[in-house]
Protein backbone atom coordinates (compact mmCIF):
# COMPACT_ATOMS: atom_id res chain seq x y z
CA UNK A 1 0.00 0.00 0.00
CA UNK A 2 1.10 3.60 -0.83
CA UNK A 3 2.32 5.65 2.03
CA UNK A 4 0.50 8.63 3.15
CA UNK A 5 0.13 10.80 6.22
CA UNK A 6 -3.11 9.18 7.15
CA UNK A 7 -1.62 5.58 6.96
CA UNK A 8 1.63 6.72 8.87
CA UNK A 9 -0.90 8.06 11.55
CA UNK A 10 -2.81 4.71 12.00
CA UNK A 11 0.69 3.03 12.70
CA UNK A 12 1.57 5.03 15.73
CA UNK A 13 0.80 2.89 18.56
CA UNK A 14 3.37 0.15 16.68
CA UNK A 15 5.55 3.02 15.72
CA UNK A 16 5.92 3.81 19.53
CA UNK A 17 7.10 0.81 20.41
CA UNK A 18 9.64 0.30 17.51
CA UNK A 19 10.85 3.54 19.48
CA UNK A 20 11.22 1.98 22.94
CA UNK A 21 12.84 -1.20 21.07
CA UNK A 22 15.43 1.18 19.80
CA UNK A 23 16.09 3.19 23.15
CA UNK A 24 16.58 -0.54 24.76
CA UNK A 25 19.08 -1.50 21.89
CA UNK A 26 20.98 1.93 22.76
CA UNK A 27 20.72 2.28 26.52
CA UNK A 28 23.73 0.39 27.47
CA UNK A 29 26.46 2.12 24.75
CA UNK A 30 28.42 4.91 26.90
CA UNK A 31 27.91 7.56 24.78
CA UNK A 32 30.09 10.95 25.35
CA UNK A 33 30.72 14.24 22.90
CA UNK A 34 33.22 12.52 21.24
CA UNK A 35 34.53 8.86 21.15
CA UNK A 36 33.36 5.53 19.93
CA UNK A 37 30.05 5.14 21.64
CA UNK A 38 28.82 8.07 19.42
CA UNK A 39 29.98 6.12 16.22
CA UNK A 40 28.40 3.08 17.60
CA UNK A 41 24.93 4.81 18.33
CA UNK A 42 25.24 6.10 14.91
CA UNK A 43 25.76 2.64 13.60
CA UNK A 44 22.84 0.97 14.82
CA UNK A 45 21.07 4.35 13.74
CA UNK A 46 22.66 3.03 10.01
CA UNK A 47 20.21 0.00 10.56
CA UNK A 48 17.20 2.25 10.58
CA UNK A 49 17.99 5.37 7.94
CA UNK A 50 20.88 5.76 5.85
CA UNK A 51 22.73 8.82 7.66
CA UNK A 52 25.67 10.56 6.79
CA UNK A 53 28.30 10.69 8.99
CA UNK A 54 30.80 13.07 10.07
CA UNK A 55 34.36 13.35 11.41
CA UNK A 56 35.57 16.59 12.20
CA UNK A 57 39.44 16.21 13.26
CA UNK A 58 40.26 17.51 16.93
CA UNK A 59 41.40 20.74 16.79
CA UNK A 60 39.19 22.16 14.01
CA UNK A 61 37.87 25.62 14.86
CA UNK A 62 34.12 26.71 15.37
CA UNK A 63 33.49 30.18 15.72
CA UNK A 64 34.88 30.99 19.77
CA UNK A 65 35.05 27.07 20.26
CA UNK A 66 37.68 24.40 19.24
CA UNK A 67 36.95 20.21 18.80
CA UNK A 68 38.08 18.88 21.64
CA UNK A 69 40.13 15.79 22.45
CA UNK A 70 38.72 12.23 21.60
CA UNK A 71 37.38 10.26 24.96
CA UNK A 72 37.16 6.44 25.09
CA UNK A 73 36.80 3.98 28.11
CA UNK A 74 36.99 0.66 28.48
CA UNK A 75 36.73 0.03 32.02
CA UNK A 76 36.57 1.61 35.73
CA UNK A 77 36.10 1.02 39.39
CA UNK A 78 36.43 1.15 43.20
CA UNK A 79 38.23 -1.29 44.79
CA UNK A 80 38.08 -1.68 48.93
CA UNK A 81 41.22 -3.05 50.75
CA UNK A 82 39.79 -6.61 50.71
CA UNK A 83 40.10 -6.27 46.25
CA UNK A 84 36.20 -6.09 46.31
CA UNK A 85 34.61 -4.02 43.63
CA UNK A 86 32.47 -1.36 45.25
CA UNK A 87 31.53 1.01 42.60
CA UNK A 88 32.12 -0.80 38.85
CA UNK A 89 31.63 1.12 35.26
CA UNK A 90 30.65 -1.83 34.12
CA UNK A 91 27.37 -2.54 36.03
CA UNK A 92 26.38 1.20 35.16
CA UNK A 93 28.25 3.80 32.87
CA UNK A 94 26.84 6.79 34.63
CA UNK A 95 29.28 5.93 37.76
CA UNK A 96 32.16 7.12 36.18
CA UNK A 97 32.58 11.41 35.96
CA UNK A 98 32.47 11.76 31.81
CA UNK A 99 35.30 12.70 30.32
CA UNK A 100 37.66 11.82 33.25
CA UNK A 101 41.07 11.38 32.52
CA UNK A 102 43.28 8.16 33.63
CA UNK A 103 43.86 7.04 36.70
CA UNK A 104 45.43 4.15 38.68
CA UNK A 105 45.92 5.04 42.65
CA UNK A 106 45.73 3.95 46.11
CA UNK A 107 44.21 6.65 48.09
CA UNK A 108 42.07 6.98 51.44
CA UNK A 109 38.62 7.78 52.00
CA UNK A 110 39.01 11.38 52.65
CA UNK A 111 40.93 11.94 48.99
CA UNK A 112 38.48 9.70 47.70
CA UNK A 113 35.76 11.72 48.64
CA UNK A 114 36.92 14.74 46.84
CA UNK A 115 36.10 12.58 43.54
CA UNK A 116 32.80 11.60 43.99
CA UNK A 117 29.74 12.72 43.37
CA UNK A 118 26.40 11.69 44.41
CA UNK A 119 22.63 13.38 45.57
CA UNK A 120 21.85 13.75 49.03
CA UNK A 121 17.94 15.23 47.97
CA UNK A 122 17.82 11.55 46.11
CA UNK A 123 19.83 9.11 48.19
CA UNK A 124 19.23 5.87 45.74
CA UNK A 125 20.26 6.75 42.20
CA UNK A 126 23.41 7.49 40.90
CA UNK A 127 23.80 10.99 39.32
CA UNK A 128 25.46 11.78 35.82
CA UNK A 129 27.52 14.21 36.07
CA UNK A 130 30.49 15.50 33.31
CA UNK A 131 33.84 17.40 32.79
CA UNK A 132 34.23 17.75 29.31
CA UNK A 133 37.04 20.77 29.61
CA UNK A 134 38.65 20.85 32.59
CA UNK A 135 41.00 17.71 33.07
CA UNK A 136 39.46 16.20 36.32
CA UNK A 137 38.72 12.57 37.35
CA UNK A 138 35.95 11.31 39.34
CA UNK A 139 33.17 8.77 40.33
CA UNK A 140 29.55 9.28 40.87
CA UNK A 141 27.47 6.91 43.19
CA UNK A 142 24.43 7.01 45.45
CA UNK A 143 24.23 8.95 48.46
CA UNK A 144 23.38 5.66 50.29
CA UNK A 145 26.39 4.48 48.90
CA UNK A 146 28.42 7.22 49.92
CA UNK A 147 27.33 7.40 53.32
CA UNK A 148 28.41 4.06 54.02
CA UNK A 149 32.16 4.40 52.92
CA UNK A 150 34.41 3.38 56.06
CA UNK A 151 37.90 4.27 56.30
CA UNK A 152 39.85 1.90 54.38
CA UNK A 153 42.67 2.26 51.41
CA UNK A 154 40.98 2.35 48.03
CA UNK A 155 42.17 1.37 44.52
CA UNK A 156 40.80 3.76 42.07
CA UNK A 157 41.46 2.83 38.26
CA UNK A 158 39.74 4.58 35.51
CA UNK A 159 41.05 3.25 32.17
CA UNK A 160 40.65 6.22 29.62
CA UNK A 161 42.38 7.99 26.83
CA UNK A 162 42.10 11.34 25.79
CA UNK A 163 43.85 12.12 22.34
CA UNK A 164 44.17 13.49 19.34
CA UNK A 165 40.44 12.36 17.38
CA UNK A 166 37.14 13.32 16.10
CA UNK A 167 33.95 14.61 17.06
CA UNK A 168 31.70 12.51 15.12
CA UNK A 169 28.00 13.33 13.84
CA UNK A 170 25.45 12.09 11.72
CA UNK A 171 23.08 13.81 9.22
CA UNK A 172 20.17 12.93 6.73
CA UNK A 173 18.86 14.42 4.43
CA UNK A 174 15.27 13.93 2.92
CA UNK A 175 15.08 16.27 -0.44
CA UNK A 176 11.66 17.55 -1.13
CA UNK A 177 10.31 19.31 -4.00
CA UNK A 178 11.37 22.72 -2.54
CA UNK A 179 14.45 24.05 -1.46
CA UNK A 180 13.48 25.36 1.82
CA UNK A 181 14.09 23.33 4.87
CA UNK A 182 13.17 21.95 7.75
CA UNK A 183 15.46 21.54 10.62
CA UNK A 184 14.78 18.36 13.21
CA UNK A 185 17.64 17.89 15.79
CA UNK A 186 18.91 15.85 18.80
CA UNK A 187 21.91 15.25 20.90
CA UNK A 188 23.60 11.97 21.47
CA UNK A 189 25.73 12.76 24.06
CA UNK A 190 24.74 11.28 26.97
CA UNK A 191 25.33 7.84 28.46
CA UNK A 192 22.77 5.66 29.38
CA UNK A 193 19.27 7.76 30.09
CA UNK A 194 16.58 7.54 28.39
CA UNK A 195 13.94 10.73 28.32
CA UNK A 196 17.43 12.93 28.63
CA UNK A 197 18.44 12.28 25.81
CA UNK A 198 17.97 8.73 23.86
CA UNK A 199 13.86 9.61 23.47
CA UNK A 200 14.43 12.46 21.18
CA UNK A 201 17.16 10.20 18.87
CA UNK A 202 14.31 7.23 18.90
CA UNK A 203 11.78 9.55 17.79
CA UNK A 204 13.72 11.31 15.45
CA UNK A 205 15.04 7.98 13.85
CA UNK A 206 11.60 6.88 13.49
CA UNK A 207 10.32 9.81 12.41
CA UNK A 208 12.57 10.13 9.30
CA UNK A 209 12.21 6.35 8.43
CA UNK A 210 8.51 7.23 7.82
CA UNK A 211 8.83 10.38 6.50
CA UNK A 212 11.19 9.26 3.62
CA UNK A 213 7.93 7.12 2.08
CA UNK A 214 6.32 10.28 1.54
CA UNK A 215 6.28 12.91 -0.57
CA UNK A 216 7.17 16.22 0.68
CA UNK A 217 6.91 20.12 -0.04
CA UNK A 218 10.19 20.89 2.34
CA UNK A 219 13.33 19.05 2.52
CA UNK A 220 13.76 17.59 5.95
CA UNK A 221 17.35 17.53 7.92
CA UNK A 222 17.92 15.63 10.73
CA UNK A 223 20.82 16.11 12.94
CA UNK A 224 21.82 13.63 15.44
CA UNK A 225 24.88 15.58 17.14
CA UNK A 226 26.54 16.02 20.40
CA UNK A 227 25.10 18.34 22.49
CA UNK A 228 26.40 21.99 22.51
CA UNK A 229 29.81 21.32 20.87
CA UNK A 230 28.01 19.54 18.18
CA UNK A 231 25.28 22.08 17.01
CA UNK A 232 28.38 24.69 16.99
CA UNK A 233 30.49 22.94 14.96
CA UNK A 234 27.69 21.79 12.36
CA UNK A 235 26.41 25.46 12.27
CA UNK A 236 30.07 26.82 11.53
CA UNK A 237 30.54 24.09 8.64
CA UNK A 238 27.12 25.02 7.32
CA UNK A 239 26.25 28.85 7.72
CA UNK A 240 26.20 29.07 4.15
CA UNK A 241 23.27 27.22 4.39
CA UNK A 242 21.32 28.06 7.40
CA UNK A 243 19.02 30.60 5.24
CA UNK A 244 17.24 27.84 3.64
CA UNK A 245 15.94 26.58 7.10
CA UNK A 246 12.21 28.05 7.66
CA UNK A 247 11.17 26.34 10.36
CA UNK A 248 13.02 23.37 13.18
CA UNK A 249 12.43 21.94 16.27
CA UNK A 250 14.79 20.49 18.86
CA UNK A 251 13.49 17.25 20.44
CA UNK A 252 14.25 16.39 23.49
CA UNK A 253 12.28 14.91 26.45
CA UNK A 254 10.12 13.44 24.76
CA UNK A 255 9.06 9.99 26.76
CA UNK A 256 7.96 10.97 29.39
CA UNK A 257 4.34 11.00 31.36
CA UNK A 258 4.16 14.93 31.45
CA UNK A 259 2.44 16.83 29.30
CA UNK A 260 3.22 18.38 25.94
CA UNK A 261 5.52 21.28 26.57
CA UNK A 262 6.41 23.84 23.57
CA UNK A 263 9.27 25.95 24.16
CA UNK A 264 8.65 28.56 21.46
CA UNK A 265 11.44 29.84 18.95
CA UNK A 266 13.32 33.21 20.06
CA UNK A 267 11.69 35.31 17.66
CA UNK A 268 8.52 33.68 19.14
CA UNK A 269 5.64 33.96 16.82
CA UNK A 270 6.66 32.45 13.07
CA UNK A 271 5.27 29.91 11.51
CA UNK A 272 6.70 26.83 13.50
CA UNK A 273 5.39 28.37 16.78
CA UNK A 274 2.47 29.35 15.59
CA UNK A 275 1.86 25.75 13.65
CA UNK A 276 2.98 23.79 16.97
CA UNK A 277 0.70 25.77 19.48
CA UNK A 278 -2.24 24.96 17.17
CA UNK A 279 -1.51 20.89 16.73
CA UNK A 280 -1.30 21.23 20.47
CA UNK A 281 -4.61 23.15 20.53
CA UNK A 282 -6.40 20.59 18.86
CA UNK A 283 -5.09 17.29 20.15
CA UNK A 284 -7.22 17.56 23.14
CA UNK A 285 -4.34 17.25 25.71
CA UNK A 286 -3.30 19.35 27.77
CA UNK A 287 -0.48 21.53 27.31
CA UNK A 288 2.17 24.12 28.27
CA UNK A 289 3.42 26.69 25.88
CA UNK A 290 6.83 28.49 27.34
CA UNK A 291 8.92 31.33 25.90
CA UNK A 292 12.50 31.25 24.23
CA UNK A 293 15.22 30.74 27.27
CA UNK A 294 18.92 31.22 26.61
CA UNK A 295 19.04 27.80 28.37
CA UNK A 296 18.02 24.42 27.92
CA UNK A 297 19.86 22.51 24.75
CA UNK A 298 20.48 23.09 20.78
CA UNK A 299 18.13 25.95 20.51
CA UNK A 300 20.46 27.97 22.66
CA UNK A 301 23.13 27.84 19.22
CA UNK A 302 20.22 27.63 16.56
CA UNK A 303 18.67 30.53 18.08
CA UNK A 304 21.95 32.65 19.50
CA UNK A 305 21.44 36.42 18.16
CA UNK A 306 23.89 35.90 15.05
CA UNK A 307 21.39 33.27 13.73
CA UNK A 308 18.22 33.96 15.52
CA UNK A 309 16.62 30.57 13.42
CA UNK A 310 12.68 29.83 13.64
CA UNK A 311 13.78 27.08 15.45
CA UNK A 312 11.37 26.01 18.82
CA UNK A 313 11.50 22.62 21.20
CA UNK A 314 8.85 20.28 21.76
CA UNK A 315 9.31 18.21 24.57
CA UNK A 316 7.13 16.27 27.42
CA UNK A 317 8.25 17.67 30.22
CA UNK A 318 10.73 20.07 31.05
CA UNK A 319 14.31 18.99 31.43
CA UNK A 320 15.83 19.30 34.92
CA UNK A 321 11.91 19.51 36.45
CA UNK A 322 11.53 15.94 36.66
CA UNK A 323 13.28 14.08 39.66
CA UNK A 324 14.94 11.30 37.71
CA UNK A 325 16.51 14.28 34.97
CA UNK A 326 20.23 13.53 34.71
CA UNK A 327 20.46 10.03 36.89
CA UNK A 328 19.90 6.60 36.93
CA UNK A 329 16.62 6.87 37.82
CA UNK A 330 15.97 7.72 33.52
CA UNK A 331 16.18 4.59 32.49
CA UNK A 332 13.45 2.46 29.91
CA UNK A 333 11.01 1.62 32.99
CA UNK A 334 10.93 5.31 33.15
CA UNK A 335 10.10 6.19 29.58
CA UNK A 336 7.44 3.80 28.03
CA UNK A 337 5.99 3.59 24.10
CA UNK A 338 2.67 4.97 24.76
CA UNK A 339 4.83 8.50 25.87
CA UNK A 340 6.67 8.04 23.03
CA UNK A 341 4.29 7.24 20.52
CA UNK A 342 2.21 10.56 21.71
CA UNK A 343 5.58 12.93 20.92
CA UNK A 344 5.75 10.93 17.99
CA UNK A 345 1.70 11.83 16.85
CA UNK A 346 2.19 15.41 18.00
CA UNK A 347 6.27 15.81 15.47
CA UNK A 348 4.19 14.10 12.65
CA UNK A 349 0.56 16.59 12.69
CA UNK A 350 3.18 19.53 13.02
CA UNK A 351 4.80 18.29 9.99
CA UNK A 352 2.04 17.10 8.68
CA UNK A 353 0.59 21.12 8.36
CA UNK A 354 3.61 22.78 7.64
CA UNK A 355 3.49 20.73 4.32
CA UNK A 356 -0.04 21.73 3.85
CA UNK A 357 0.88 25.46 4.52
CA UNK A 358 3.81 25.30 1.92
CA UNK A 359 3.57 28.66 0.78
CA UNK A 360 0.70 29.88 2.28
CA UNK A 361 2.64 31.69 5.10
CA UNK A 362 4.91 34.41 5.07
CA UNK A 363 5.71 35.43 8.97
CA UNK A 364 7.59 38.73 9.44
CA UNK A 365 10.19 39.68 12.61
CA UNK A 366 9.00 42.75 13.78
CA UNK A 367 11.18 43.28 16.76
CA UNK A 368 11.45 46.71 17.46
CA UNK A 369 13.83 48.95 18.92
CA UNK A 370 13.86 49.38 22.84
CA UNK A 371 12.76 52.52 24.72
CA UNK A 372 14.69 53.17 27.46
CA UNK A 373 12.60 55.31 29.69
CA UNK A 374 14.97 54.64 32.72
CA UNK A 375 18.61 56.41 33.31
CA UNK A 376 19.81 53.05 34.56
CA UNK A 377 18.53 51.47 31.74
CA UNK A 378 21.46 50.10 29.24
CA UNK A 379 21.86 48.32 25.72
CA UNK A 380 24.34 46.04 24.87
CA UNK A 381 25.67 44.47 21.71
CA UNK A 382 27.15 40.83 21.45
CA UNK A 383 30.38 41.11 19.74
CA UNK A 384 30.52 36.96 19.88
CA UNK A 385 27.04 36.28 18.58
CA UNK A 386 27.26 33.38 16.62
CA UNK A 387 27.02 30.51 18.76
CA UNK A 388 27.71 31.17 22.62
CA UNK A 389 31.26 32.06 23.43
CA UNK A 390 33.42 29.45 24.96
CA UNK A 391 32.60 31.09 29.01
CA UNK A 392 35.00 28.76 30.72
CA UNK A 393 37.98 30.55 28.90
CA UNK A 394 37.06 33.47 30.39
CA UNK A 395 34.96 33.52 33.21
CA UNK A 396 34.32 30.97 36.29
CA UNK A 397 31.52 28.42 34.50
CA UNK A 398 30.62 25.10 34.72
CA UNK A 399 33.70 22.87 35.91
CA UNK A 400 31.34 20.25 36.78
CA UNK A 401 28.52 20.28 34.23
CA UNK A 402 25.30 18.68 34.20
CA UNK A 403 24.27 20.38 37.48
CA UNK A 404 22.50 23.92 37.28
CA UNK A 405 24.84 27.26 38.03
CA UNK A 406 22.83 30.54 38.86
CA UNK A 407 25.98 32.99 37.52
CA UNK A 408 25.94 30.67 34.59
CA UNK A 409 22.40 31.38 33.92
CA UNK A 410 22.12 35.61 34.13
CA UNK A 411 25.18 35.35 31.83
CA UNK A 412 23.79 33.24 29.05
CA UNK A 413 20.33 35.38 29.64
CA UNK A 414 22.81 38.94 29.12
CA UNK A 415 24.24 37.54 26.13
CA UNK A 416 21.12 36.14 24.03
CA UNK A 417 19.41 38.82 24.49
CA UNK A 418 22.10 41.85 23.88
CA UNK A 419 21.33 41.92 20.28
CA UNK A 420 20.95 45.67 20.10
CA UNK A 421 17.31 45.33 20.53
CA UNK A 422 16.84 44.76 23.93
CA UNK A 423 17.40 46.73 26.82
CA UNK A 424 18.70 45.47 30.12
CA UNK A 425 15.65 46.18 32.18
CA UNK A 426 13.70 44.05 28.93
CA UNK A 427 16.62 41.23 29.76
CA UNK A 428 15.74 41.48 33.80
CA UNK A 429 11.76 41.72 32.85
CA UNK A 430 11.80 38.22 30.43
CA UNK A 431 14.48 36.68 32.49
CA UNK A 432 12.86 37.30 35.98
CA UNK A 433 16.59 38.05 36.61
CA UNK A 434 17.00 41.03 39.45
CA UNK A 435 17.84 44.13 37.50
CA UNK A 436 21.05 44.87 39.57
CA UNK A 437 22.39 40.94 38.63
CA UNK A 438 21.85 41.96 35.20
CA UNK A 439 23.42 45.01 34.80
CA UNK A 440 26.25 43.69 37.16
CA UNK A 441 26.47 40.54 34.70
CA UNK A 442 26.72 42.68 31.91
CA UNK A 443 29.29 44.92 33.32
CA UNK A 444 31.43 41.51 33.78
CA UNK A 445 31.16 40.82 30.28
CA UNK A 446 32.09 44.25 29.12
CA UNK A 447 35.22 43.76 30.80
CA UNK A 448 35.74 40.55 29.59
CA UNK A 449 35.13 42.04 26.05
CA UNK A 450 32.22 39.92 25.23
CA UNK A 451 29.62 42.70 25.59
CA UNK A 452 29.63 46.15 24.18
CA UNK A 453 27.15 49.46 25.87
CA UNK A 454 25.92 50.99 22.55
CA UNK A 455 23.23 53.15 24.47
ZN1 LIG B 1 21.20 16.36 29.66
Amino acid sequence: MESNFQNIIAQIPEIGEDMHELMIELFPICRSITGNGLRKTLKILKNHIPLEIFEVPTKTKAFDWEVPREWNITDAYIKNSKGEKIVDFKKSNLHVLNYSIPINKKISLDELKLHLHSLPEYSDVIPYRTSYYNENWGFCITHNQLLQLEEDEYEVFIDTTLEDGSLTYGEYFIKGESEDEVLLSCYLCHPSMCNDNLSGIVLLTLLAKHLKKLSLQYSYRFLFIPETIGSIVWLSRNEMNVAKIKHGLVATCVGDSGISTYKKSRQGNTEIDQTVIEVLKKSGDDYKIMNFDPLGSDERQFCSPGFNLPVGSLRKTNPANFPEYHTSADNTEFVKAKYLADSFSKYFKVILKLEENFGKFYSKNNEELPEIDNKNDQVFLNLNPKCEPKLDKTVLYRKIGGAVHNDALTILWVLNYSDGKHSLRDISLRSGIDFKQIKQTAELLQDKKLLKRIL
